[in-house]
């Protein structure tokens, strides 16, 4: 990161709030660069190429998975940040780590695991992944997680309750003061939402589930819609779609910067903690683009998520997680010793919720298809090893 080339009110590694766990500074790169790397090195990582959004990973090899998404998400994020000046490595960093703590199967999953939980504090996908990159990485000698530093941290815990927040300490005081994350948060929060709505509307015309008709039911589709067709009148309807897609993303990215400019040089931060100061959120679209992106989001809720085929894989992935946990939870040898050792520790020091937790940090962790498998052997009495498949 060229440091000169940063806005006064930009994340800085130099002035970062710092890791949980001091460490000397690295020699070539900057602290959020760190960040980035030890994310990317991650299991958690790895396996988000074998997680799906909305459809399951199997279905086909041309949808989206968890790390396609978090590569889109960083790219329009770091065009962003550059822009306007801001932190292009720690918008980086938050991207790529914003979906390790997702469940096997998408939404499904996660309300699935969040409802199995629901005696033990619940489980959602976001505090999974600061939990994630904080304590269930192993890749260090001196400490558990990756400590990373708060900045990204911060970035990682988009929303969370107040009780929560109490128990996080300082990286979760924002949702208790009020206060507002780094503009590179800001950022990397937004550039999901972007990035979600545009490749779920790819995928669901790909399978097939949505056609262009409804979609140009929703204004801001049917406008870009009539400005592709007015450039391309003979265009096919595959790169015709693309081109739609395209031009929704260039729309939003290219408000989301301008409408962010004009609200940093009204509001005239001085410094990162001016930002934090800040009675609203700085990064923002402007109203009318709002609109067309909710106007978007209602209509994937309606029309996609919602469509008989995915809701026959929510069933599917609803059952899974549901049977492994009951599986799991009646007897820990089920799952590979060193999980079943988790949680019997768990359970001898601290009783049933913590050790419910720890089964669902192994479930959270499974990929599509390691989750069917081991409902297989579940269901099915297999005797395959899971650790070979671990
Ligand atoms: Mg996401």
């Amino acid at each position: 990161m060229n440091r000169s080339t940063l806005a006064s009110y930009a994340a800085n590694d130099e002035t970062s709030i710092g890791r949980r766990f001091s460490e000397p500074r690295p020699a070539y790169r900057g602290e959020f660069q760190r960040d980035r790397d030890r994310i990317v090195h991650s299991t958690a990582f790895r396996r988000l190429v074998y997680k799906t959004q909305v459809f399951v990973n199997h279905e086909g090899d041309l949808y989206r998975t968890r790390l396609t998404h978090s590569l889109e998400v960083a790219q329009i994020a770091r065009t962003v940040a550059r822009a306007l000046s801001l932190n292009e490595d720690l918008v980086e960093a938050i991207s790529l780590a914003h979906d390790l703590g997702h469940t096997p199967f998408g939404h499904a999953g996660q309300d699935a695991l969040n409802a199995c939980m629901r005696e033990h504090d619940g489980f959602e996908h976001n505090l999974q992944s600061l939990r994630v990159v904080d304590e269930l990485e192993e890749r260090y000698a001196a400490f558990s997680g990756l400590n990373l530093t708060f900045e990204t941290r911060e970035g990682i815990l988009k929303h969370c309750s107040a009780q929560n927040a109490r128990r996080l300490g300082e990286v979760a005081s924002r949702f208790i003061n009020r206060t507002q994350p780094s503009l590179e948060a800001q950022i990397a929060n937004l550039a999901d939402e972007i990035a979600y709505n545009n490749h779920d509307v790819d995928d669901g015309l790909r399978a097939g589930l949505i056609d262009l008709a409804q979609l140009e039911t929703i204004p801001f589709f049917a406008d870009r819609a009539a400005e592709v067709r007015a450039e391309y009148p003979e265009c096919r309807d595959l790169p015709l779609t693309r081109e739609i897609i395209r031009a929704m993303i260039d729309r939003l990215v290219t408000d989301l910067i301008q409408t962010s400019q004009a609200r940093i040089e009204q509001a005239d931060p001085a410094s990162i903690d001016d930002v934090r100061g800040q009675k609203r959120q700085l990064i923002a679209l402007s109203d009318e683009l709002a609109d067309g992106q909710a106007a978007l989001k209602r209509f994937l809720r309606e029309s996609l998520y919602t469509h008989p085929h995915v809701q026959k894989m929510t069933r599917q992935a609803h059952q899974t997680i549901t049977d492994l946990f009951a599986a799991f939870g009646e007897n820990f040898d089920e799952m590979p010793p060193e999980h079943a050792a988790r949680a019997q520790l768990a359970m001898d020091e601290a009783g049933r919720s913590a050790a419910m937790r720890t089964i669902a940090d192994y479930i959270a962790g499974m990929t599509d298809r390691f989750a069917l498998q081991q409902h297989a052997r579940i269901a099915g009495g297999d005797s395959e090893d899971p650790r070979l498949l671990d």
